[in-house]
């Protein structure tokens, strides 16, 4: 693929409610329709935003609110879906890297018992992963794709830009680190 047109090359996966709050469980939307500030901060540096399923949405619905959550992702059936859910994910972040597209990583939502990184929900918010992020963990691993993971919150726009401005960074230093040498690189 000799892509040569306007496109960045650059994108990152963010969860489906970063563009979307009505997908959030009643009563937790923090923003009328996205986390605008995370939106066009990633616009500005002319990154593409990948938009991840909703995993509650598409495996409990939007009726959620009297339901524990975690419990009714660890069914059997339930954590199907999200594997299936994560593999196709995997296939989409597959396809742009073999196009040569910088995927930078994957922007999770702590405290969520489906998206949380370093914080998820059982009974109660703790340290751990939700359990989509588990799956879709477990599948790049076993695809062989390494790819970051971190999350944030609502709140935490000016976080969530920086790491994704230091995954950025890496991955232009890997390129460069793995361009063929030009003899303006050479010495002696
Ligand atoms: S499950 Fe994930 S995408 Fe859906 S509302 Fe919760 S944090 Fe957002």
């Amino acid at each position: 693929m000799d892509f040569r047109d306007a496109r960045s090359m650059k994108a990152v996966l963010v969860p489906h409610c970063e563009l979307n709050q009505n997908a959030r469980l009643a009563a937790c939307a923090e923003r009328p329709a996205a986390v605008t500030e995370v939106v066009a901060g990633l616009m500005e540096r002319q990154i593409g935003l990948i938009q991840m399923p909703c995993p509650e949405l598409m495996v409990i619905g939007l009726d959620r609110e009297h339901v524990n959550i975690r419990s009714a992702l660890e069914s059997r059936p339930a954590r199907a879906a999200l594997r299936a859910m994560a593999r196709d994910l995997v296939y989409q972040i597959r396809q742009y890297l073999a196009g040569g597209v910088r995927v930078l990583g994957v922007i999770g939502k702590n405290g969520s018992p489906s998206c949380g990184v370093d914080e998820t929900w059982r009974f109660e918010r703790g340290p751990g992963r939700g359990a989509f992020i588990e799956e879709l963990a477990a599948e790049l691993g076993e695809q062989g794709v390494d790819l970051p993971i971190a999350g944030g919150l609502d709140t935490e726009p000016d976080k969530i830009l920086a790491i994704v401005d230091a995954w950025d960074a890496s991955a232009e230093a890997a390129d460069w680190h793995r361009r063929p040498a030009g003899p303006a690189d050479h010495t002696g």
